[in-house]
């Protein structure tokens, strides 16, 4: 499916590790945290996943870094004067609607976006922003929010980010730092009680295995398909590192779920654009699932996995209330 890497974390996912004892005493819902960098990242990268689990009775709450202050206006019918005066105000509107229609939990931790710099050489990131903060201070919102919540598995990006936005490398840097510190009473103090989440994962979203299954199944139903260029250049790209897909979660009728949510951003995505070039039942013909690659995990598993509580399900005493 995807080439395999040697991923020292995901050789501690394949070791047996005991539980620790206040996670497999614990009793009440399995809880996910979904860690991402803006206001709609979480609707473009395992909103079907999130939906699927919330319906199932799990608590979900979506972190969100910053406020995507500094995100382009990539609608153009929504590109208009009273929208950029308050363009902060106006994404933090469009997540609570995203967060409504996938029905999670969702907080903003409190940091400013840090742009997507351009051009060569590139500007340095601009003062105060996320992207520049230290890890001990980017780290301590998503800490105190993991020992509040108390996530028995986290999602994040990998380490270049998904892609290469300074927002979303700090993402990936501090989730894996709350993952390893939430737990140790003597770090990160006046957050909170430690906890241990046992799993993280990465997003695995935008792979070539996936779009070639749906650029195959649009042609089989002679429809155009706009993925042949980027399967050109992954072709180009295709000794580049990708992540081993560990873990496909089938979530196929969420995926008009997730198009709603999307929907809701409205600043930021064109209802008429790419992301849905490709109709939702040919997407659930080829490919009904999401995707993620299990990086580190405190629980014995088999993979490839297509459940991310595959290993605490049996561990945590779930009430149904
Ligand atoms: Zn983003």
């Amino acid at each position: 499916m995807s080439a395999v890497t040697t991923d020292p974390a995901g050789r501690a996912a394949r070791g047996a590790v005991t539980v620790p004892a206040q996670a497999s005493g614990s009793t009440g819902k399995l809880r996910l945290m979904a860690v991402h960098a803006h206001p709609d990242d979480e609707s473009s990268k395992g909103a079907a996943t999130m939906a699927r689990y919330v319906r199932e009775g799990v608590d979900v709450l979506v972190c969100t870094l910053t406020g995507g202050e500094r995100g382009d206006i990539l609608n153009k019918a929504m590109d208009r004067p009273e929208i950029r005066a308050d363009l902060a105000g106006v994404r933090r509107a469009e997540m609570a609607r995203a967060r409504e229609i996938l029905g999670v939990q969702q907080r903003f931790l409190g940091f400013v976006d840090s742009g997507l710099p351009e051009g060569d050489p590139l500007p340095p990131l601009p003062e105060g922003c996320f992207g520049v903060q230290p890890l001990q201070v980017a780290a301590a919102p998503l800490v105190q929010a993991v020992r509040e919540f108390r996530p028995h598995v986290i999602l994040t990006y990998d380490e270049n980010g998904g892609y290469p936005h300074p927002d979303h490398v700090m993402t990936h840097r501090v989730s894996v730092e709350a993952f390893e510190a939430a737990a140790d009473p003597d770090r990160y103090p006046g957050t909170g009680e430690p906890w241990q989440p046992l799993k993280l994962y990465y997003f695995v979203t935008f792979h070539r295995a996936r779009f070639e299954a749906l650029h195959n199944e649009m042609l089989r139903l002679g429809l155009e398909s706009p993925y042949a260029e980027r399967l050109a250049k992954a072709e180009e790209n295709a000794d580049r590192q990708t992540w081993e897909i560990t873990t496909l979660v089938p979530c196929g009728d969420y995926f008009e779920v997730r198009d709603k949510a999307l929907i809701a951003h409205a600043t930021q995505i064109d209802p008429h654009g790419g992301w849905f070039a490709c109709p939702t039942d040919a997407q659930r013909a080829a490919w009904p699932t999401e995707d993620y690659h299990l990086a580190r995990s405190l629980v014995d598993t088999e993979k490839p996995e297509s459940d991310l509580f595959a290993g605490i399900r049996e561990k945590v005493n779930v009430c149904s209330c």
